[in-house]
């Protein structure tokens, strides 16, 4: 199908493109990599009277090193993620969560932000933010504030964001000494996860310190399995203790069936999925 119409504003500068939000008054639309927001349009589920394309503010893309921290730019794509030497050093569960997004023409045009400000609860990149306890940075006509990202997700497609703000940036925390793991279940290539698992896990001499975990499709927003990250608090690193805590990974969720799966297979795969992703940050 066609669009509706529409206007549209390439800005220069996050001022400009903040500036031509606010003029739409809540009938804008921000357009980033497209790769959700076309497919919208071009179903009439989504038709804004302006589009403000990001896609000339170079300001919003890249990594930058903030000491315990990396910023990330919302307009960095996914194979710019994939490719930084900074995100494969200090962040790489991100990394491999964009890897396995889509295909490759998604990953070159796809962006953090878009993916986090879209907000849907089988994308991949919200689950890993969550899991690595990142903040959202969003900046509108008011100012700047940061949102940490479990409590930027509130429904399904909706987040905390004002119709006038943008995401600028992700603030992702350096896990120094911790081990990650993606591991997505979908059932041909190029597809959304039926249900994926961000696992981040600190050992210290044997003993699990500290333990996340972020779960996509098993609600209508990325879910912390925070349960499982409290069983797993200060106890032996082994195999059996990862199963015992995987056991409560759907714990709390509210798992959808669809074409793709029922809720109680969902849970089960929740359970598989986050042993295995434990074990693998785990290193065993
Ligand atoms: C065939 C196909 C397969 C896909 N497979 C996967 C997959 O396996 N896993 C997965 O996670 N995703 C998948 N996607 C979705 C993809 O990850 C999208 O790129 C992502 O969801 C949106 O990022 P974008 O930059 O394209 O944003 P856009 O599509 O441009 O925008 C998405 C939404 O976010 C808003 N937005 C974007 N940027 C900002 C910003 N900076 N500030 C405020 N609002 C903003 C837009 O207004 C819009 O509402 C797939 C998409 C396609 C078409």
């Amino acid at each position: 199908m066609i669009p509706a119409q529409f206007d549209y504003s390439a800005p220069a500068t996050v001022d400009a493109a903040i500036e031509a939000l606010r003029a739409t008054d809540g009938e804008g639309a921000v357009l980033a990599g497209g790769q959700s927001l076309m497919p919208l349009l071009r179903l009439r589920l989504a038709y804004p009277e302006t589009l403000v394309d990001l896609g000339r503010v170079p300001e919003l893309s890249g990594v930058r090193d903030d000491g315990d921290h990396l910023r990330i730019g919302a307009m960095t794509t996914y194979a710019a993620l994939i490719a930084d030497p900074l995100v494969r050093a200090s962040a790489p569960l991100l990394a491999q969560t964009a890897a396995t997004v889509g295909d490759p023409a998604i990953r070159h045009r796809g962006t953090l932000g878009g993916a986090i400000a879209h907000a849907d609860p089988a994308g991949d990149l919200p689950a890993t933010a969550i899991a690595l306890d990142a903040e959202v940075v969003l900046q509108g006509p008011g100012g700047t504030r940061s949102v940490v990202a479990s409590d930027f997700f509130v429904d399904y497609l909706s987040t905390t964001r004002s119709p006038d703000e943008l995401v600028v940036a992700v603030r992702v925390p350096k896990l120094a000494g911790w081990g990650t793991h993606y591991e997505k279940f979908n059932r041909t290539a190029q597809a959304w996860a039926i249900v994926a698992v961000a696992a981040a896990v600190k050992v210290t001499n044997g003993t699990i310190e500290a333990a996340r975990v972020g779960l996509a499709n098993m609600g209508p927003t990325p879910v912390r399995a925070r349960a499982v990250e409290s069983a797993l608090q200060g106890v032996p690193a082994t195999r059996e203790a990862l199963g015992e805590a995987a056991a409560h990974a759907a714990d709390g969720t509210q798992p959808p069936s669809d074409l793709h799966g029922q809720e109680d297979y969902r849970r089960h795969l929740a359970r598989e999925l986050t042993e295995r992703a434990l074990a693998a940050a785990a290193g065993l």
